[in-house]
């Protein structure tokens, strides 16, 4: 069953509202995570509570509970002089950008207009209700090596 520091294994199907898919995980290569540690977002994780192996789930996950809503603060336009010269800047590429309180995010390059740059450091899935089809595969207590690191080793995990 599955609880606080349970390492589980899940193969999912996730959809957005217009029923696109974004994303898949099949049984054969799942997705294996540390329950209870914020690992994936909080409305899929608080479902999982208490299933067990073979339970399958359909859930739909607000932006709240899931990647957040758009923040309009986090798209941005910068001057293309302050990035490297000799860098070619792309569509498509990402850049990490210390925040004022010290976190860490990802920026997208979203386009290239004349000499600035837009940058969009939300989350591709921010804003979106996910609709996941889980199952899942498998479902163990971590070892006190994956409870020191807090990630889960082996199939689906971290290989040191
Ligand atoms: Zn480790």
């Amino acid at each position: 069953m599955i609880k606080k520091d349970s390492v589980v294994s899940l193969s999912y199907i996730l959809k957005n509202e217009n029923g696109e898919e974004l994303d898949r995980f099949e049984s054969a290569t799942p997705l294996a995570y540390m329950h209870g540690h914020g690992q994936i977002v909080p409305g899929l994780e608080n479902v999982l509570e208490g299933l067990a192996i073979g339970d399958k789930k359909e859930v739909i996950v607000t932006p709240q509970e899931g990647y957040g809503e758009v923040q309009p603060q986090l798209k941005m336009k910068v001057s293309r002089d302050k990035f490297p010269a000799d860098r070619k800047i792309e569509p498509g590429m990402q850049f990490s950008s210390k925040m004022e309180d010290g976190r860490e995010i990802p920026f997208t390059v979203q386009a290239i207009e004349g000499d600035d740059v837009l940058l969009d450091g939300n989350h591709p899935l921010a804003g979106e209700t996910l609709h996941f089809s889980v199952e899942v595969v498998e479902v163990r207590p971590a070892t006190a090596e994956e409870l020191q690191h807090g990630h889960v080793h082996g199939a689906g995990g971290h290989h040191h």
